[in-house]
């Protein structure tokens, strides 16, 4: 058993020298560091943080954002032992087959990898997640005796179910920190040092290789790291922070020859309000409104277009949710009775309830993360965040619940109305996922791409990424789930490589 080292404890100038050393300590972090337990890697976590929230280490996430109106910087994620998962809400869905994709419709997509690559890691990451039995393809089939979902009439969307982590006994979900803390002091092979912030990525002089990274405290302690190898899992925008900002050897910093670290930053909007979707017999089951916990695990169904529809329709992916009930002013009455009357169904008990969910946004170039001038008490440049949401990706949410809406009417079971029409209206209702995703993304190209098929960074034969910096394309489901099984993907082939 080794119990954590706080870094401020650390000798000024030591020099540590493991096989490989993980810089953050969220869940992609922590999934490679419990992967390589009991291997022969000698392994190092370092983590900005320590147990709990502390305001002097979360300002360092502070920066600068303009364009479309976006998530405070440091609200929108955490800085200490388990990242984004301290507050995290623990949905958690795989990604299908189509993500990964190259789409005509969708311009700069198209994986290195495709599922297959990441389907194995699945079942153990939906352990770490703690989400309980494996049931999303299962559930799908289940009979309307088992389980009644909305009939729809035959169209682009289908009913999809989600699952949620949760912390065993007690609250959701599972704060990976918490969670895992005492299982990362078991592991003999790993040391893991909190308060440790890495301020420098270090490239040997000729560009090809990280030599050795520098590491900092809020109390003024200094030290390195000099490993074989270096996995980067500090979440997509201090990914690229860290990227960009240690530009002593390359310019342009490390991995960005082609000016493509920082760029293609995505997250999803979730429209709130967005459409109301009326049910003419009132009847609606209750784990379309909140999790329910059935089958061995806590699940909540949306409302998905289907892979089928996406292709035939070059559709963008997003995830529909049945918010709350809410009330029909005298004109949707009318309508609603109007509609009823046509289709020969009864409507004297119809109940109406607001609809929202998540979308899937096009790769943007511009949608970017760049350094600022001023700088962080470590003496990092903050960064600054220029956000983008154009309309027709929101237009494809709108033509996803118009098919609904068809398909509902098709079934004779109900109707959607779309309440807002003008982007203001769109973006005054929008909230975001907290998916930070895409700034050093994954492609075979290093012109299109930062990272390789391995998730290693062009052109740097020791350095790879894990989290959802990498992603290619962004679907619409929540990325934790996908994040900690390409984690495991990437410790397997740590091993195979570094033994
Ligand atoms: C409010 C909220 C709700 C969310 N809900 C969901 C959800 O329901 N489902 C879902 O799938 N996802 C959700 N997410 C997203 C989820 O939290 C992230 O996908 C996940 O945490 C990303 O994991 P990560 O390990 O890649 O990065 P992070 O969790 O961001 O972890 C990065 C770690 O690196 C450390 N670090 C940063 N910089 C340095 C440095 N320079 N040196 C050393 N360490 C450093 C940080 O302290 C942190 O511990 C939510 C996020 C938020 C904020």
């Amino acid at each position: 058993m080794s119990a954590f080292i706080d870094a401020r404890t650390v000798p000024e100038g030591t020099v540590l020298t493991p096989d490989l050393v993980i810089i953050g300590g969220g869940p992609a972090g922590i999934s490679i560091a419990l992967a390589l337990a009991n291997t022969n890697l000698k392994v190092v976590l370092l983590e900005s943080g320590g147990m709990s929230f502390e305001a002097p280490t979360q300002d360092l996430y502070n920066g600068k954002k303009e364009g479309v109106t976006y998530l405070g910087l440091q609200a929108s994620r955490m800085r200490f032992l388990g990242g984004g998962t301290n507050i995290w809400g623990g949905w958690s869905r795989p990604m299908d087959p189509i993500e990964f994709e190259e789409r005509a419709w969708m311009p700069h997509s198209g994986w290195p990898f495709g599922l297959e690559a990441i389907k194995p890691y699945y079942p153990r990451a939906q352990v770490l997640c703690e989400a309980g039995e494996w049931l999303y393809e299962k559930a799908e089939n289940w009979s309307q005796s088992e389980m009644p979902t909305l009939t729809l009439g035959e169209g682009g969307v289908a009913n999809r179910w989600f699952e949620f982590s949760r912390m065993r006994g007690s609250v959701l979900p599972t704060h990976f920190g918490e969670r895992y803390a005492e299982d990362l002091k078991k592991v003999r092979n790993l040391t893991t040092y909190l308060h440790a912030n890495v301020t420098r990525l270090g490239l040997a002089s000729n560009g090809a290789k990280i030599d050795e990274i520098d590491v900092a405290t809020l109390t003024g302690r200094h030290f390195k790291v000099k490993p074989k190898a270096a996995v980067l899992a500090t979440g997509a925008i201090e990914t690229a922070r860290l990227m960009l900002a240690s530009n002593d050897v390359n310019k342009a910093g490390v991995g960005n020859e082609n000016d493509v670290v920082g760029r293609y930053f995505a997250d999803h909007p979730i429209p709130r309000d967005i459409a109301t979707m009326v049910l003419f017999d009132g009847k609606l089951a209750p784990y379309y409104l909140n999790p329910q916990e059935m089958h061995g695990a806590i699940l909540r169904t949306g409302l998905f277009p289907s892979e089928k529809y996406r292709r035939s329709a070059g559709r963008l992916d997003s995830s529909i949710t049945v918010e709350t009930p809410t009330k029909l002013d005298d004109l949707g009455k009318a309508a609603v009775a109007q509609t009823a009357k046509a289709l020969g169904v009864e409507s004297s008990h119809a109940m109406a309830f607001t609809l929202g969910g998540g979308c899937e946004v096009t790769p943007d170039p511009d949608c970017r993360i760049t350094l600022d001038t001023a700088r962080d008490p470590l003496g990092m440049p903050r960064i600054k965040l220029s956000m983008k949401l154009s309309d027709s990706d929101l237009n494809h949410f709108r033509e996803t619940l118009k098919e609904l809406g068809r398909q509902l009417l098709v079934s004779r079971v109900g109707m959607v109305r779309l309440n807002m029409k003008e982007r203001s209206q769109w973006l005054n209702g929008i909230d975001w996922g907290n998916h930070h995703m895409g700034t050093a993304r994954a492609h075979v190209d290093p012109k299109k791409g930062v990272v390789d098929a391995d998730l290693k960074v062009h052109g740097i034969a020791n350095l790879f990424l894990a989290g959802s910096s990498v992603y290619t394309t962004y679907g619409a489901v929540n990325p934790t789930l996908s994040i900690v099984a390409m984690a495991l993907r990437l410790a397997d082939h740590l091993k195979g490589k570094l033994k």
